[in-house]
Protein backbone atom coordinates (compact mmCIF):
# COMPACT_ATOMS: atom_id res chain seq x y z
CA UNK A 1 0.00 0.00 0.00
CA UNK A 2 1.37 3.49 -0.89
CA UNK A 3 2.12 5.87 1.54
CA UNK A 4 1.24 9.26 2.16
CA UNK A 5 4.39 11.65 1.17
CA UNK A 6 5.02 14.27 4.15
CA UNK A 7 4.31 17.44 3.40
CA UNK A 8 7.92 19.22 4.14
CA UNK A 9 11.79 18.54 4.54
CA UNK A 10 13.78 19.49 6.96
CA UNK A 11 17.09 19.31 7.62
CA UNK A 12 16.60 16.85 10.68
CA UNK A 13 14.21 15.02 8.69
CA UNK A 14 16.99 14.70 5.36
CA UNK A 15 19.48 13.28 7.92
CA UNK A 16 16.97 10.89 9.56
CA UNK A 17 15.97 9.10 5.98
CA UNK A 18 19.56 8.91 5.38
CA UNK A 19 20.81 7.55 8.68
CA UNK A 20 17.88 5.02 8.45
CA UNK A 21 14.73 4.93 6.45
CA UNK A 22 12.57 2.87 8.31
CA UNK A 23 13.67 5.00 11.24
CA UNK A 24 12.15 7.68 9.49
CA UNK A 25 8.87 6.23 8.85
CA UNK A 26 8.41 5.45 12.42
CA UNK A 27 9.08 8.63 12.94
CA UNK A 28 8.03 11.00 10.24
CA UNK A 29 5.42 8.97 8.08
CA UNK A 30 3.72 6.57 11.12
CA UNK A 31 4.50 9.53 13.78
CA UNK A 32 5.32 6.98 16.60
CA UNK A 33 5.49 8.23 19.68
CA UNK A 34 9.02 8.96 21.15
CA UNK A 35 10.17 9.33 24.65
CA UNK A 36 12.26 12.59 25.36
CA UNK A 37 16.25 11.71 25.69
CA UNK A 38 17.99 13.98 28.06
CA UNK A 39 20.00 15.66 25.59
CA UNK A 40 17.37 17.11 23.15
CA UNK A 41 15.29 18.77 26.30
CA UNK A 42 18.29 20.14 27.40
CA UNK A 43 19.38 21.62 23.97
CA UNK A 44 15.54 23.08 24.14
CA UNK A 45 16.19 24.71 27.67
CA UNK A 46 19.91 26.20 26.33
CA UNK A 47 18.46 27.22 22.90
CA UNK A 48 15.60 29.03 25.58
CA UNK A 49 18.18 30.80 26.85
CA UNK A 50 20.10 32.55 24.21
CA UNK A 51 17.25 32.97 22.62
CA UNK A 52 15.83 34.92 26.01
CA UNK A 53 18.95 36.48 25.89
CA UNK A 54 19.48 38.21 22.44
CA UNK A 55 16.02 39.42 23.00
CA UNK A 56 18.21 41.57 25.24
CA UNK A 57 19.50 44.80 24.31
CA UNK A 58 22.79 44.41 23.46
CA UNK A 59 24.87 45.76 26.46
CA UNK A 60 22.25 43.37 28.09
CA UNK A 61 23.70 40.68 27.26
CA UNK A 62 26.17 39.43 30.11
CA UNK A 63 26.56 36.32 31.64
CA UNK A 64 24.61 36.40 34.72
CA UNK A 65 21.85 37.78 32.30
CA UNK A 66 22.51 34.36 30.38
CA UNK A 67 22.35 32.34 33.58
CA UNK A 68 19.06 34.53 35.19
CA UNK A 69 17.64 33.29 31.16
CA UNK A 70 18.56 30.14 31.64
CA UNK A 71 17.23 29.74 35.22
CA UNK A 72 13.33 31.07 34.23
CA UNK A 73 13.78 28.60 30.93
CA UNK A 74 14.20 26.20 34.07
CA UNK A 75 11.19 27.19 35.32
CA UNK A 76 8.75 27.44 32.23
CA UNK A 77 10.64 23.59 31.91
CA UNK A 78 8.80 21.97 34.88
CA UNK A 79 5.82 22.24 33.47
CA UNK A 80 6.92 21.02 30.24
CA UNK A 81 5.38 16.98 29.88
CA UNK A 82 8.63 16.48 28.13
CA UNK A 83 10.99 17.43 30.78
CA UNK A 84 8.37 15.51 33.38
CA UNK A 85 8.84 12.52 31.23
CA UNK A 86 12.43 12.42 31.92
CA UNK A 87 11.65 11.97 35.48
CA UNK A 88 14.80 13.18 36.50
CA UNK A 89 15.53 13.44 40.51
CA UNK A 90 18.61 13.46 42.18
CA UNK A 91 22.17 13.10 41.48
CA UNK A 92 20.16 13.30 37.45
CA UNK A 93 18.57 16.35 38.18
CA UNK A 94 21.68 18.25 39.18
CA UNK A 95 24.14 16.81 36.46
CA UNK A 96 21.73 17.67 33.73
CA UNK A 97 21.21 21.21 35.14
CA UNK A 98 24.74 21.68 35.55
CA UNK A 99 25.78 20.36 32.28
CA UNK A 100 22.41 22.92 31.08
CA UNK A 101 24.46 25.84 32.61
CA UNK A 102 28.54 24.92 31.64
CA UNK A 103 26.66 24.85 28.04
CA UNK A 104 25.45 28.24 28.31
CA UNK A 105 29.07 29.70 30.16
CA UNK A 106 30.84 27.71 27.43
CA UNK A 107 28.95 29.87 24.60
CA UNK A 108 30.42 33.07 26.11
CA UNK A 109 33.48 31.33 25.10
CA UNK A 110 32.48 31.55 21.40
CA UNK A 111 31.48 35.11 20.93
CA UNK A 112 30.41 38.28 22.88
CA UNK A 113 26.68 38.50 22.39
CA UNK A 114 27.26 42.33 23.09
CA UNK A 115 29.03 42.66 19.70
CA UNK A 116 25.79 40.87 18.19
CA UNK A 117 23.33 42.67 15.87
CA UNK A 118 20.55 39.98 15.70
CA UNK A 119 17.40 40.67 13.15
CA UNK A 120 15.85 37.71 13.81
CA UNK A 121 15.29 35.16 16.24
CA UNK A 122 13.69 30.98 15.79
CA UNK A 123 12.84 32.17 12.66
CA UNK A 124 10.55 29.69 10.63
CA UNK A 125 11.30 29.65 6.85
CA UNK A 126 9.74 27.65 4.33
CA UNK A 127 10.56 27.13 0.36
CA UNK A 128 9.52 25.49 -2.46
CA UNK A 129 12.53 23.36 -3.89
CA UNK A 130 10.91 21.49 -6.95
CA UNK A 131 8.25 19.61 -6.04
CA UNK A 132 9.10 19.25 -2.33
CA UNK A 133 8.60 22.18 0.45
CA UNK A 134 11.47 22.79 2.62
CA UNK A 135 11.21 24.29 6.08
CA UNK A 136 13.88 24.97 8.75
CA UNK A 137 14.11 27.32 11.44
CA UNK A 138 17.45 29.49 12.09
CA UNK A 139 18.27 29.68 15.83
CA UNK A 140 19.51 33.16 15.01
CA UNK A 141 20.20 35.98 12.23
CA UNK A 142 22.27 38.66 12.29
CA UNK A 143 24.12 41.57 10.43
CA UNK A 144 27.60 41.48 10.55
CA UNK A 145 29.93 44.97 10.33
CA UNK A 146 29.29 45.19 6.39
CA UNK A 147 25.91 44.61 6.52
CA UNK A 148 25.83 41.46 5.51
CA UNK A 149 23.53 38.17 6.55
CA UNK A 150 25.30 35.64 8.94
CA UNK A 151 23.05 32.66 10.00
CA UNK A 152 23.67 30.92 13.58
CA UNK A 153 23.03 27.69 14.69
CA UNK A 154 23.62 26.86 18.46
CA UNK A 155 24.87 22.77 19.07
CA UNK A 156 24.75 20.87 22.06
CA UNK A 157 25.57 17.88 20.73
CA UNK A 158 29.02 16.36 19.97
CA UNK A 159 30.85 18.17 16.95
CA UNK A 160 30.88 15.91 14.06
CA UNK A 161 33.31 13.46 12.86
CA UNK A 162 34.81 13.42 9.40
CA UNK A 163 31.90 11.05 8.36
CA UNK A 164 29.38 12.84 9.63
CA UNK A 165 30.75 16.29 8.60
CA UNK A 166 29.13 16.19 4.94
CA UNK A 167 25.66 15.43 6.49
CA UNK A 168 26.15 18.41 8.92
CA UNK A 169 27.29 20.55 6.45
CA UNK A 170 24.48 19.71 4.03
CA UNK A 171 22.20 21.28 6.86
CA UNK A 172 24.32 24.81 6.70
CA UNK A 173 23.66 24.77 2.95
CA UNK A 174 20.02 24.27 3.77
CA UNK A 175 19.46 27.23 5.91
CA UNK A 176 21.52 29.06 3.22
CA UNK A 177 19.25 28.37 0.71
CA UNK A 178 16.13 29.20 2.51
CA UNK A 179 17.91 32.29 3.45
CA UNK A 180 17.76 32.86 -0.33
CA UNK A 181 14.77 31.68 -1.77
CA UNK A 182 12.56 33.74 1.16
CA UNK A 183 14.87 36.76 2.25
CA UNK A 184 16.00 37.39 -1.63
CA UNK A 185 19.69 37.45 -0.17
CA UNK A 186 22.62 35.03 0.08
CA UNK A 187 23.79 34.93 4.12
CA UNK A 188 28.05 35.94 3.61
CA UNK A 189 28.45 33.12 6.64
CA UNK A 190 26.42 30.28 8.48
CA UNK A 191 28.32 29.82 11.86
CA UNK A 192 27.56 26.43 14.06
CA UNK A 193 27.93 26.97 17.73
CA UNK A 194 29.01 24.17 19.02
CA UNK A 195 28.79 24.77 22.63
CA UNK A 196 29.99 21.47 24.61
CA UNK A 197 33.40 21.92 22.93
CA UNK A 198 32.95 25.00 22.59
CA UNK A 199 33.97 25.37 18.93
CA UNK A 200 32.66 27.04 15.99
CA UNK A 201 32.40 26.11 12.54
CA UNK A 202 31.96 28.69 9.71
CA UNK A 203 30.91 27.49 6.55
CA UNK A 204 30.67 30.24 3.12
CA UNK A 205 27.83 29.43 1.06
CA UNK A 206 28.15 29.47 -3.00
CA UNK A 207 27.03 29.28 -5.83
CA UNK A 208 27.96 25.48 -6.63
CA UNK A 209 27.67 24.63 -2.59
CA UNK A 210 23.66 25.23 -3.05
CA UNK A 211 23.46 23.67 -6.30
CA UNK A 212 25.21 20.57 -5.00
CA UNK A 213 22.15 21.47 -1.95
CA UNK A 214 19.68 21.51 -4.43
CA UNK A 215 21.02 17.50 -6.09
CA UNK A 216 20.86 16.54 -2.43
CA UNK A 217 17.99 17.17 -1.25
CA UNK A 218 16.20 16.59 -4.79
CA UNK A 219 17.80 13.30 -4.94
CA UNK A 220 16.79 12.58 -0.94
CA UNK A 221 12.77 13.64 -1.72
CA UNK A 222 12.85 10.88 -5.01
CA UNK A 223 14.04 8.32 -2.80
CA UNK A 224 11.29 9.22 -0.25
CA UNK A 225 8.72 9.43 -3.00
CA UNK A 226 10.08 6.22 -4.13
CA UNK A 227 9.84 4.66 -0.57
CA UNK A 228 6.16 5.96 0.00
CA UNK A 229 4.95 4.41 -3.40
CA UNK A 230 6.46 0.80 -2.28
CA UNK A 231 6.15 1.12 1.20
CA UNK A 232 9.69 -0.13 1.02
CA UNK A 233 11.69 1.64 3.86
CA UNK A 234 14.80 -0.32 4.54
CA UNK A 235 16.47 -0.79 8.28
CA UNK A 236 20.16 0.54 7.97
CA UNK A 237 21.56 -0.44 11.35
CA UNK A 238 24.73 1.68 12.50
CA UNK A 239 25.43 3.23 16.07
CA UNK A 240 22.74 5.02 16.10
CA UNK A 241 20.53 1.80 16.32
CA UNK A 242 21.78 2.20 20.60
CA UNK A 243 19.58 5.43 21.03
CA UNK A 244 17.03 4.21 18.49
CA UNK A 245 13.20 4.58 19.92
CA UNK A 246 11.92 2.09 17.35
CA UNK A 247 14.20 -1.16 18.33
CA UNK A 248 11.05 -3.00 19.35
CA UNK A 249 9.86 -2.67 15.97
CA UNK A 250 12.77 -3.24 13.73
CA UNK A 251 13.21 -6.34 12.30
CA UNK A 252 17.45 -5.96 12.61
CA UNK A 253 16.67 -6.62 16.67
CA UNK A 254 13.37 -9.40 15.89
CA UNK A 255 10.54 -6.48 15.36
CA UNK A 256 7.46 -6.63 13.49
CA UNK A 257 7.42 -2.72 11.15
CA UNK A 258 3.82 -3.81 9.97
CA UNK A 259 2.48 -4.41 13.06
CA UNK A 260 4.19 -0.96 14.87
CA UNK A 261 1.47 1.57 13.56
CA UNK A 262 -2.25 -0.81 14.51
CA UNK A 263 0.35 0.10 18.14
CA UNK A 264 -0.76 3.23 17.72
CA UNK A 265 -4.54 4.12 16.95
CA UNK A 266 -3.85 7.87 16.11
CA UNK A 267 -1.08 7.49 13.68
CA UNK A 268 -1.60 9.12 10.22
CA UNK A 269 -1.10 7.36 6.81
S1 LIG B 1 17.02 0.03 15.31
FE1 LIG B 1 18.57 0.74 13.83
S2 LIG B 1 18.04 -0.23 11.89
FE2 LIG B 1 16.26 -0.43 13.24
S3 LIG B 1 14.97 1.33 12.76
FE3 LIG B 1 16.27 1.96 14.45
S4 LIG B 1 18.08 2.93 13.51
FE4 LIG B 1 17.01 1.76 11.92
Amino acid sequence: MALAVPATLSPSKVTSFKDCALAFRFSVIDRLPEPPSPAAVKGTLVHRALEQLHCLEPAGRTLPAALAALEAARAEALADPEYLALALGGDAEVAFHGDAEQLVRRYFELEDPTTVRSIGIELRLEAQLGGVRLRGIIDRLDLDADGELVVTDYKTGRVPGIRDEQGRFGGVQFYAYLCEAVLGRRPARVQLLYLSEPVSIVATPSEQSLRGLRARVGAVWQAVERACAHDDFRPHPGPLCDWCAFRAHCPVFGGDPAGARALVPAAVG
